[in-house]
């Protein structure tokens, strides 16, 4: 059985955490002087004098409708980024607790485990791209903490099964992190519905790809009432800036601009997918959930870099263990997935 208070670092539960000027009052008032800010104002107008609000309220409750879930569900991070960091250093013991992650998949929870002095075991996906059962289960032991699946994966564009993953969340005392990164692409179910079934669910999703917001920094983590306490009494207290918070809400209302951005690109993935299937140097190319094509090819650096020359950039992730020979890329605008098909097209007589 998962208990949360078998996975959380001494420190952590007793851990006071910092009560800022804005968690101490938060009625209504005409002066403030509680905090230290400039009170005539900013060079900016607005209210970036001001603190922003700690638990962003407005952002949360806004999400809540869109996403179907209460807002003490939900937990907002300088990106996504900051939440797997969070994830460590609430839960894993520097030096003796180990997580479970799935190569080939996202770099960060690596470098986050890294930066924590925390032990990565990696078990290899199957050459299908999917989870090897038996592997993890012979890599779990009684410090393994946390477990992380992307899905779909960055970089092999595919989902992972959901029924492994329900055998994980059902089997495991730990967390398994279900990074959702690029759901808006997939046609596969969110497991945002499923954390009322499952307390030690953690589903990470981002603005930063299908929401076009990048550039703001805001990911979301999904959880239980208890684990999202925890990410809240761990987090810097200001964590999303008062301009971040401001766009966030615009952008959320753009709901049906963002969804039409979904269709075009999946659409644009699906051509691309049959034009790149017609060079004769392109070896196969993955199914893909994403927003992006994993394709193996023959002289997979040569592509790449008479690309650079082009000024075309795509990701080389053929050197990655189990993408040998592949590149990445990214769907862009048809505009833009045209020049790329021209450059490839022009290099049919140089491979
Ligand atoms: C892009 C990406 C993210 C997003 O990270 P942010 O910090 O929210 O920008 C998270 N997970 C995966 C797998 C990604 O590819």
């Amino acid at each position: 059985m998962f208990d949360i208070q078998n996975i959380l670092r001494e420190n952590i539960k007793n851990l006071i955490p910092y009560s800022s000027a804005r968690d101490e009052f938060s009625g209504k008032a005409s002066v403030f002087l509680d905090a230290n800010e400039n009170s005539f104002g900013s060079p900016l107008g607005e209210n970036f004098n001001r603190y922003p609000d700690p638990q962003q309220s407005k952002i949360k409750q806004r999400l809540s409708l869109i996403k179907g879930v209460p807002p003490r569900n939900i937990f907002l991070g300088n990106g996504s980024d900051e939440a797997i960091d969070i994830l460590f250093r609430a839960f894993c013991r520097p030096g003796i607790d180990n997580v479970i992650t799935v190569p080939p998949t996202y770099g960060m929870y690596q470098v986050s485990a890294n930066i924590n002095d925390v032990e990565v075991r990696q078990v290899n996906l199957n050459p299908a791209f999917q989870l090897n059962m038996e592997a993890i289960a012979e890599a779990i032991d009684d410090n393994t903490r946390i477990i992380f699946i992307c899905s779909p994966n960055n970089p092999t564009g595919n989902s992972i099964d959901r029924d492994d993953i329900q055998t994980l969340l059902t089997n495991f005392n730990g967390l398994v992190v279900v990074d959702e990164a690029y759901i808006n692409y997939s046609r596969q179910k969110t497991f945002i519905q499923e954390l009322t079934e499952y307390s030690n669910l953690v589903v990470l999703q981002t603005l930063s790809k299908a929401w076009g917001l990048a550039g703001l920094r805001v990911g979301m983590a999904f959880a239980s009432e208890e684990i999202i306490e925890v990410f809240n009494k761990v987090k810097p207290p200001y964590n999303i800036n008062e301009a971040s918070q401001q766009l966030v809400l615009k952008a959320l209302e753009n709901i049906e601009q963002v969804n039409n951005w979904i269709r075009q690109t999946v659409k644009e993935r699906e051509g691309l997918t049959a034009e790149l299937g017609l060079l004769d140097y392109v070896q196969k190319i993955y199914p893909s959930d994403a927003n992006f094509l994993l394709v193996k090819m023959t002289n997979p650096v040569f592509v790449y870099q008479e690309l650079v020359n082009k000024e075309i950039i795509v990701r080389d992730r053929s050197k990655v263990e189990l993408c040998e020979g592949c590149l990445r890329i990214t769907v862009g605008t048809p505009e833009e997935n045209e020049i790329l098909m021209n450059a490839l097209h022009s290099l049919i007589s140089k491979i």
